[in-house]
């Protein structure tokens, strides 16, 4: 569990602050995500008037199949009224077109940009007691360059063969913003351990991932920023341990022993291919949250696509969005709440009895929705 006490002097959080309603963007997307984002919202709806929050929310469009009706995947009004009326929001899924298709491109990937989120940050955490390895760790992906800024070229060599060719980039700037963003997590995580918040972990550590054995200079960019950022900062982050883990090892050693890891940095291709691994280390996809961050904004997002072969079933997990929503009021500032949301959760997994198809269990999407509810 996050505490976002670290990000509070943000103006996102001063407006979050100045009131008890929070405005909610709610972006449904495609396929499954229509089925889960009522999940978050149903949960922010259900939370005790105690915790002195309450919710307005809007209904915004993008996605896919609005790209095929209208030839636009992200409305310009969505992102106004993100940017100009909401506190912060939760998006559910994207179709991807596994071949190019003219004039799409990704609205989640769009949405980042524009919002300025440039942190993917995605905790993987195991219910207590179940059986295999515990994990309880933090993937932190850069979520702005890398190979991910798409500039790929296709040519005929010589031979007449194609080739293809894509540019990775890594820049300082973003690296050290995404180092800090990980001491912060780390930093913040202690803070809950030393409250007496339950752990697998006893110290800090932050893990560089990379592969800059192979890719020198980019990857090598990448690692010494943030130990650059780490020696600069000793007197902030001094308390956090830092490691390094070539992301060939790292994914081996993370299925290996999961439980050693608390804090995983990389950047965005690396940190997208780990989470998704670590995903399946606590049994499904449909589980695992995250949260997209910036300085000015946050949208929670479950891990998860939009999951054509069980669309329309009613049997989708709401618990990765379930999660997002609580990682949204985190990075928002109310950890509180947050935490009410997480403990349902989790106690609800631990019991094991409502639990959609993905994690052995037969009920249904609604099903799990209202037993989270009943228990927070
Ligand atoms: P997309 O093209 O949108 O990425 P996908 O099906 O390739 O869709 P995911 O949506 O991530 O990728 O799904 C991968 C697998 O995990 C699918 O078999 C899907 O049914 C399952 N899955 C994903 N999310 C959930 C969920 N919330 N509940 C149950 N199963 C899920």
């Amino acid at each position: 569990m996050l505490r976002s006490s670290f990000v509070r002097s943000r103006s996102t959080l001063a407006r979050a602050y100045s009131t008890k309603t929070l405005k909610i963007g709610l972006i449904p997307g495609d396929g499954i995500g229509r089925e889960v984002i009522p999940a978050g919202k149903a949960v922010l709806e259900a939370l005790p008037k105690e915790d002195g929050l309450s919710f307005e929310f809007v209904n915004l469009l993008a996605g896919f199949e609005h790209f095929k009706q209208t030839g636009t995947a992200l409305p310009d009004e969505t992102v106004e009224v993100l940017k100009k009326e909401c506190d912060g929001a939760l998006f559910g899924a994207v179709s991807s077109p596994t071949t190019k298709v003219a004039g799409y491109s990704s609205p989640i990937v769009a949405l980042r940009k524009k919002l300025g989120l440039y942190a993917n940050v995605r905790p993987v955490k195991s219910v207590d007691g179940a059986p295999g390895r515990p994990v309880d760790l933090v993937i932190v992906r850069e979520n702005t360059e890398d190979l991910y800024i798409k500039q790929e070229r296709q040519y005929t060599a010589e031979d007449g063969t194609q080739v293809a060719e894509a540019i990775k980039r890594i820049t300082e700037t973003a690296s050290q913003r995404i180092g800090k963003m990980a001491f912060d997590i780390a930093l913040s995580r202690q803070a809950l351990r030393d409250a007496g918040a339950p752990s697998i972990h006893k110290t800090s550590t932050v893990t560089i991932t990379h592969k800059s054995n192979v890719l020198s200079l980019s990857d090598g960019l990448f690692r010494e920023t943030i130990r650059k950022f780490y020696d600069a900062n000793k007197d902030k982050y001094g308390s956090v341990n830092v490691n390094e883990q070539i992301v060939d090892s790292m994914v081996y050693r993370l299925f290996r022993e999961p439980e050693v890891f608390d804090v995983v940095v990389g950047p965005n291709l690396y940190g997208d291919i780990l989470s998704d691994g670590a995903a399946a280390l606590v049994g499904s996809l449909g589980v695992v949250p995250s949260a997209n961050v910036g300085d000015e904004f946050v949208i929670g997002e479950p891990c998860h696509g939009s999951a054509p072969d069980i669309e329309g079933k009613g049997i989708s997990n709401p618990i990765a969005t379930i999660r997002s929503t609580a990682l949204m009021l985190e990075f928002l500032g109310f950890p509180n709440p947050a935490a009410r949301i997480y403990k349902a959760v989790d106690a609800n997994l631990a019991e094991g009895k409502i639990l959609t198809p993905d994690l052995g269990g037969s009920s249904s999407t609604q099903d799990v929705i209202n037993d989270i509810i009943k228990r927070l």
